[in-house]
């Protein structure tokens, strides 16, 4: 049985909607206290209203917004115990054609809008003597390859490289930091793909379904707990099985 994070100081990132909302709502519903952030007012004051959560504007892609957003939790709920790191980008950009613009913005926010957020809540969870950071990496770059997102792979293998070290400086102050590495996620995001991209993908996994967010969000909400306390600079894969089979032969011997 998992101690109850009840009342608990919770910030999610990018969850207006799609993964982050999922992961609002896992957190709300265990009655933590939960602000979430985004660059739209509008999508995130539906998702405030719809979860019963409080909400910021900001884009992580700037320090200073990160400060406006730690401050907002602290003023809120006197404090922070939990950052979900989790808003990201992957528009698709082919090697050849990429420009200057497609890769700086998915650094900027996968990259970049980790590090600041993490530097933002770092006063506040260290305060709280159990601090908690979950970041939302990705199976694609740490593990999978797919044409179009090398940028989207780095910047995602790039969130693991900060966790490991970033795990060594925060453990002095009683805070872990792990990532959950997703599999492909039924989001707003990602249904953008399109229909054929996601037949192929539930082809693909072993479970023969795309994940939910509550999916993530569960992840998350162990890293969060107090059991999962002496467990840092780790990543979860959350994939229904995606990454296991060794070919397409392997999947029909199922
Ligand atoms: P999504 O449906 O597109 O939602 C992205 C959320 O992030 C939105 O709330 C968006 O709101 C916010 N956001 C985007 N850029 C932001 C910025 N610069 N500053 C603040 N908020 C920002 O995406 P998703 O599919 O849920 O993905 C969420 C995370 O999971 C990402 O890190 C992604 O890499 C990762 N992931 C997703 C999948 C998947 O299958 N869906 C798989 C692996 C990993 P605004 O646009 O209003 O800012």
């Amino acid at each position: 049985m998992f101690t109850s994070i009840n009342g608990r100081s919770v910030v999610v990132t990018g969850a207006s909607k799609g993964i982050g909302k999922g992961i609002a709502r896992v957190f709300t519903d265990a009655g933590a206290r939960v602000l979430i952030t985004g660059r739209s007012e509008a999508a995130l004051a539906e998702a405030a209203a719809e979860l019963g959560c409080e909400y910021a504007v900001g884009d992580v892609a700037s320090r200073e917004d990160c400060l406006v957003i730690a401050a907002r939790a602290v003023e809120l709920f006197g404090g922070i115990d939990v950052l979900c790191a989790n808003a990201g980008i992957f528009p698709s950009a082919r090697l050849a054609d990429m420009t200057p613009d497609d890769l700086g913005s998915v650094m900027g926010t996968n990259v970049d809008g980790t590090v600041w957020m993490v530097q933002a809540c770092l006063p506040a969870l260290t305060a709280s003597g159990r601090g908690r950071v979950v970041v939302t990496s990705s199976i694609t770059g740490p593990i999978t390859g797919y044409p179009g997102w090398s940028h989207y792979g780095a910047s995602k293998a790039a969130q693991l490289g900060f966790v490991r070290t970033a795990a060594m400086e925060l453990a002095p102050k009683g805070i872990t930091i792990n990532a959950v590495l997703p599999g492909n996620i039924a989001t707003e995001g990602l249904a953008e793909n399109g229909e054929e991209y996601i037949a192929g993908m539930t082809a693909a996994i072993p479970m023969r379904r795309l994940g939910s967010p509550a999916d993530i969000g569960h992840a998350a909400l162990f890293f969060a707990s107090d059991e999962a306390g002496y467990i840092t600079g780790q990543s979860l894969v959350v994939d229904g099985g995606q990454v296991l089979p060794e070919s397409g032969q392997a999947l029909d011997e199922m």
